[in-house]
């Protein structure tokens, strides 16, 4: 008989803290108090101790070696493919990509999907909050294909005008592709809703899970996207390791993305046949390392109270919030109703990057500028934000030291 898997204990943010070894550094003589979550997460010791492990014990070429090194890493890295299928819950390991990360995810659908799909005059339906590695690629494709980017508007609070779906998907669309949480505003999107619309005409989705995936479960059966796409980095991985899950159809009708080693069966200088999928859209020696760190990423997200986390992130965001909130001159970019634990924002009359200098100077690592949307500064007319982005290992003291950092920011700056 199998025994139930032990429940893992009650979150607590002082024995998470212990496991991230950089959370202990100092920053000008000062703790550091990291609020860049949303660029990247910092790592659990176990993760960096895999990648050591790899390196100092057996690294070796995966796929291609009969030797021992060769099958252990084969094996890890194998492992890491169901691991990854029962951590987004997808229905088969055969439906999971090894890439080098979201931006490549959807620059892989971009150009394959692209290729066979997007004809001159279809359309491509993304939103208004999209990162630029969920515009430029179609915009790409859109140019060599004469194809049409649309876009779903958002409303002064940072939320998609749903209303206006119906008539933006048309005979003409062919791919949604939407952002699931904002880097920039927040806002959590009602994927669900896009992807039944958009299902209802037959038009595939693909959510871009970057911001969603460290911070509560993902489940690509349940959401029934089509194409999920995340990073391994903003999820306790290393960087340049990341995801594509599709749905098993899209893979098999897809063509191959890049030429090279391991995606193919059979090589002649005549002709050449493909691998099987997902092997058919992995060419080259992949970022091995990345993959087993990435398991291991998702092994300790697995050990942890992930619902206690949730709720003790809720409180940063709420806390940090209220706080910002009450202050003048400050406000908030994007104020939906459904948010992740980050907070966006503008200082009147002081410029976002001296703001953020200002709180560096106190060992507190905010981010300045556009975060990569471009768009969604044009649509607030702003040239940048601030932006705090908290994670679980965040303690409501570092909240309040950021929110009393800000107010002095806007004493000295203003
Ligand atoms: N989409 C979103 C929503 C993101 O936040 C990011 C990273 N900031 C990306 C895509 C791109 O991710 P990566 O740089 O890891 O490819």
């Amino acid at each position: 008989m199998s025994q139930p898997k032990p429940s893992p204990p009650p979150f607590n943010v002082h024995d998470v803290r212990k496991d991230f070894p950089v959370l202990q550094e100092l920053v000008y003589g000062k703790p550091l108090v990291y609020l860049d979550n949303a660029a990247t997460s910092q790592k659990p010791q176990r993760v960096i101790d895999s990648l050591r492990d790899y390196y100092s014990h057996y690294n070796a070429n995966i796929h291609r070696g009969v030797h021992y090194l060769s099958q252990k890493a084969s094996g890890l890295y194998d492992d890491v493919r169901v691991m990854v299928k029962d951590f987004i819950n997808a229905p088969s390991e055969r439906e999971i990509v090894f890439t080098s990360g979201t931006t490549d995810s959807i620059n892989l659908v971009a150009s394959s999907f692209g290729r066979k799909f997007i004809g001159q005059g279809d359309e491509i339906l993304i939103s208004a909050m999209e990162h630029h590695a969920n515009i430029v690629p179609w915009q790409l494709l859109c140019e060599e294909k004469g194809a049409v980017l649309k876009v779903i508007p958002m409303d002064d609070r940072g939320v998609l005008m749903m209303d206006e779906l119906d008539e933006l998907l048309t005979d003409r669309t062919k791919l949604v592709s939407v952002v699931h949480t904002s880097n920039s505003l927040g806002t959590i999107n009602p994927v669900q809703t896009i992807i039944t619309k958009a299902h209802q005409r037959n038009i595939p989705v693909l959510v871009d899970g970057a911001q969603a995936v460290a911070h509560g479960r993902v489940d690509v059966q349940a959401m029934d996207c089509d194409f999920f796409v995340f990073s391994g980095h903003k999820m306790f991985g290393p960087t340049g390791v990341g995801c594509l899950y599709a749905k098993e159809q899209w893979l098999e009708a897809m063509p191959p993305y890049r030429g090279g080693g391991d995606m193919i069966r059979s090589v002649s200088f005549e002709k050449t046949t493909y691998n099987d999928i997902p092997f058919k859209f992995e060419a080259g020696t992949p970022h091995i390392a990345g993959v087993i760190g990435m398991g291991e990423a998702i092994s300790y997200m697995n050990s942890m109270d992930l619902l206690g986390a949730h709720a003790h992130e809720m409180n940063l965001l709420q806390e940090a919030t209220q706080a910002l909130s009450q202050l003048d001159h400050v406000r908030i970019i994007g104020q939906a109703e459904q948010k992740t634990s980050l907070v966006s924002f503008v200082i009147d009359g002081v410029n976002a990057m001296d703001a953020g200098m200002y709180l560096d100077t106190m060992g507190i690592a905010v981010r300045t500028g556009h975060h990569c949307t471009e768009p969604v500064m044009h649509r607030f007319n702003i040239p940048g934000t601030i932006r705090a982005s908290f994670m679980f290992y965040n303690t409501i003291e570092e909240a309040h030291q950021f929110t009393e950092g800000v107010k002095k920011a806007i004493t000295l700056l203003r």
